[in-house]
């Protein structure tokens, strides 16, 4: 394979061409990156960046040492597999192989005020320019982002509002049981559940029952959709997200996908999972590169990608951890242990299919074990915290 390009330039990205590098990779290596900064991580836009003045995510690849061709400021406008051509803000492009890695985008409310958005390093700068005290900040959702930008404005002194659409913080992430043990957490926020936001305005936010929320700054965190619009008539199936299979490879030849912008197939799960985490984005990358190395000649398979996802959140003193994939119809139980709890879902069959952990990185280790064993707890037994979530 002479020429390896991709398209993204986040974790997923940088993270590509170390591993193809690391595993011999020896042809050219183009990296196309709509942003004009190098990859960084993601999660501390909304933990140290805002509330550091000088907190640098950069990640620490050295592209020069790689031989990586950074292209910083050009972005992936279209493609056609037929030919193997990716065009870009910068001409065209040929490629023996092409991996996608473009994320995702926020999306973002109707009306003509200014809202903020947290995705990349510019956002982030922009936004903690605005922490100061006594400024009023309206978060639109109260979702993992929002709880993260209001434990970093009430730091900097900042009036707090979050309105929300659901029941409950977290609620469309965790449900509602889950999403109520929070509420303690925001108490100095003014949270306004069961409230959806109209528009945006010039002073703030108006609510679907017409009331105005009057805010200095408008923050929205309802969730992002994945950059897949350059690949419109491409031919690559795109559902959410690129589908790709267990391999990560698309469904037309040489193109591979991986991170915030792909939906995998799942053969642990049965069935597709688009996982927005750092650590898939990252574990995917190893996959990623074997495959395209991988000799079909040879008596091995292809390597698979299909971990048990993790993500964390720090949010109001509090570190978060949630390991595996629940179903709407799962049975949610909430683990009580005096002032600590946890919550763990069951499918219908009692197998544990995934764990919510608060404050306990042991607990989250257990339970990844457990549930990649196919653990299945007694129901009863899992409402005590101390219960030991043992394999089958
Ligand atoms: P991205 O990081 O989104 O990188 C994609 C890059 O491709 C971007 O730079 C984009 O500009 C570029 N691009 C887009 N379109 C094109 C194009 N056409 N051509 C060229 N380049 C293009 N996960 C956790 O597990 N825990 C956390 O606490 C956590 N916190 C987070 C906090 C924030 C504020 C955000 C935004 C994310 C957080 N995440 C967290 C999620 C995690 O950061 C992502 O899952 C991860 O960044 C995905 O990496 P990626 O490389 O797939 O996509």
């Amino acid at each position: 394979m002479e020429r390896i390009v991709i398209a993204g330039g986040g974790l997923a990205a940088a993270r590509t061409c170390e591993q193809l590098r690391s595993k011999g990779y020896e042809g050219e290596l183009v990296m196309l990156c709509a942003e004009p900064h190098p990859p960084y991580d993601r999660p501390p836009l909304t933990k140290a960046a805002l509330v550091e003045q000088d907190h640098d995510p950069t990640l620490p690849t050295d592209y020069a040492k790689l031989s990586v061709d950074v292209r910083l400021g050009v972005s992936a406008t279209s493609l056609d597999p037929a030919s193997r051509t990716v065009r870009t803000t910068d001409g065209e492009l040929s490629y023996d192989a092409l991996v996608i890695a473009t994320g995702a985008s926020p999306v973002r409310l109707p009306g003509p005020g200014r809202q903020l958005t947290v995705r990349t390093l510019d956002d982030a700068a922009r936004l903690r320019a605005e922490l100061k005290p006594g400024q009023r900040v309206v978060l639109v959702g109260a979702s993992w982002i929002s709880a993260e930008v209001a434990t970093a404005a009430l730091r900097h002194g900042c009036s707090v509002t979050c309105v929300e659409a659901g029941p409950a913080p977290l609620a469309a992430a965790l449900g509602p049981t889950v999403g109520a043990r929070f509420l303690p957490w925001w108490a100095e926020v003014d949270l306004r559940l069961d409230a959806g936001v109209a528009e945006v305005t010039e002073t703030g936010v108006r609510l679907a029952g017409g009331e105005h929320v009057d805010a200095d700054v408008v923050v929205v965190g309802v969730g992002v959709r994945p950059d897949t619009a350059w690949l419109e008539g491409s031919g690559v199936d795109v559902e959410r997200g690129v589908l790709v299979d267990e391999h990560l490879r698309a469904s037309q030849p040489g193109v591979h996908a991986l991170g915030d912008v792909a939906v995998r197939w799942s053969p642990r799960w049965n069935g597709r999972l688009r996982v927005e985490h750092w650590d898939d984005a990252r574990e995917a990358a190893r996959v990623v590169a074997a495959v395209l190395l991988h000799d079909p000649s040879g008596d091995t398979p292809p390597p698979v990608h299909d971990p048990v996802p993790y993500f964390w959140s720090d949010q109001f003193g509090h570190k978060i951890q949630y390991v595996g994939h629940h179903g709407p119809d799962d049975t949610v139980v909430v683990r009580d242990g005096g002032e600590r709890w946890a919550a763990a879902w069951l499918a219908a069959d009692g197998r544990l299919t995934a764990h919510l952990s608060v404050d306990s990185p042991r607990q989250m280790v257990d339970a990844r074990m457990a549930i990649e064993a196919g653990a299945r707890p007694d129901e009863a037994a899992l409402r005590d915290l101390s219960a030991k979530l043992a394999p089958p």
